[in-house]
């Protein structure tokens, strides 16, 4: 078997510990003589499943108990729909657009009501998190939306913004689980699994209890309301049930290596070498602004797309996948989520001096 570095943005690298023990757990799930795709969702076994999964991300994140957790499906992107549709009471919802995600989500609230684009930063291809200390939050805002940490452009909020009283939401698909989070800022938290969390196909929606009504905009879909999910606590119909085993185990793996706090002191590591690196070299360079830069994404180029081109090439030739930026921005992303080792960044930088050495 031979594993290669994997820097995709998503679907990503997940921990070997959870991989190994779904593999062998696959054929025969703890003695029930079936795996966990093959089984019920309404089985006591399945059941057990989901509750300490539940009960491993409460813990992990701290969750108050007047949030509730919810597993869906849809992707992230079902998001964009579903928050304007259980959440413009006045239709009206205030976005900050700091990348692609937050212009879609944007764009899609404007099927459904008013979105204002209250701060947006393109000015500068999204480079950097605009100053949300003071946004001329509109008055009946039902909400104020951000995408926290930006997976294709590689910024994060370090503060959240001044809402003024408002509900923040938050798509916190490529931050999650990364570092600790004070849930209590947020009415609504969302992320796919896909990058830190767990297989695709699983969207986690982290929401306050009095966000869950049934004073939805007319013509919402029963699936697309929170509150059938919640009453039903996440088994209305047959949710992505292997996707949840999956994210149960990272869960578990995240608590015993210390949780999120933990998490944030090696994912800091592993992005300041990577970041100290491109500070100093005479051939590749970060593209953000350093106030703004991301544990979880980093971009970074040459100058010269040829030479960018052989890097990526030459990469994958040594082991180290997927690191073509996103193909809006071009360049190269390191995308070093919680389960990227701290080699995977030190042979990344080790490669990229060697290159450097090469090609300068
Ligand atoms: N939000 C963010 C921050 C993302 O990075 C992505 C996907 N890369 C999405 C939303 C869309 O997610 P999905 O493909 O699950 O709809």
């Amino acid at each position: 078997m031979s594993r290669v570095y994997n820097f995709s943005a998503g679907p990503a690298v997940l921990p070997e510990e959870v991989l190994k023990e779904a593999a062998d757990e696959m054929m025969d799930y703890r003695g029930c003589g079936m795996s966990v795709m093959e089984m019920s969702h309404r089985s006591k076994m399945f059941e057990t499943i989901i509750n300490e999964a539940e009960a491993d991300l409460r813990d992990l994140m701290g969750i108050p108990d007047n949030y509730r957790v919810l597993f869906l499906q849809g992707g992230a992107s079902q998001q964009f729909a579903m928050v304007p549709m259980n959440l413009m009471k006045n239709r009206v919802g205030d976005y900050i657009i700091t990348g692609q995600w937050a212009k879609k989500a944007y764009q899609e609230a404007q099927l459904y009501g008013k979105a204002n684009a209250v701060a947006s930063s393109a000015d500068k291809t999204f480079s950097y998190i605009p100053d949300v200390s003071d946004l001329p939050i509109s008055e009946d805002a039902d909400y104020v939306y951000i995408c926290e940490n930006n997976t294709i452009y590689g910024t994060k909020y370090k503060t959240l913004p001044n809402t003024k009283g408002k509900t923040l939401v938050a798509d916190i698909s490529s931050c999650f689980l990364s570092e600790p989070v004070d849930v209590e800022k947020y009415g609504l938290l969302f992320g796919g699994a896909q990058k830190n969390v767990g297989p695709a196909g699983v969207v986690i929606a982290i929401i306050r209890e009095d966000l869950i009504t049934e004073d939805v905009l007319p013509g919402t879909p029963t699936m697309l309301r929170y509150k059938t999910h919640a009453d039903a606590a996440s088994l209305y119909n047959t949710p992505p049930a292997y996707g949840i085993y999956i994210c149960g185990k990272v869960f578990k793996w995240l608590k015993n290596r210390g949780g999120l706090a933990a998490m944030k002191e090696y994912n800091e590591k592993k992005a300041n070498l990577l970041y100290d690196f491109l500070d100093n070299s005479k051939m590749f360079r970060g593209t953000v602004e350093k106030k703004d830069r991301s544990l979880m994404n980093v971009p970074f180029v040459t100058g010269d797309a040829d030479l960018d081109a052989l890097f990526v090439k030459e990469a994958k030739a040594a082991g180290l996948e997927n690191l073509k930026g996103h193909r809006s921005v071009g360049g190269m992303r390191a995308s070093i989520y919680n389960a990227m080792p701290m080699e995977g960044v030190e042979t990344l930088v080790a490669f990229m001096k060697d290159f450097e050495a090469r090609n300068g």
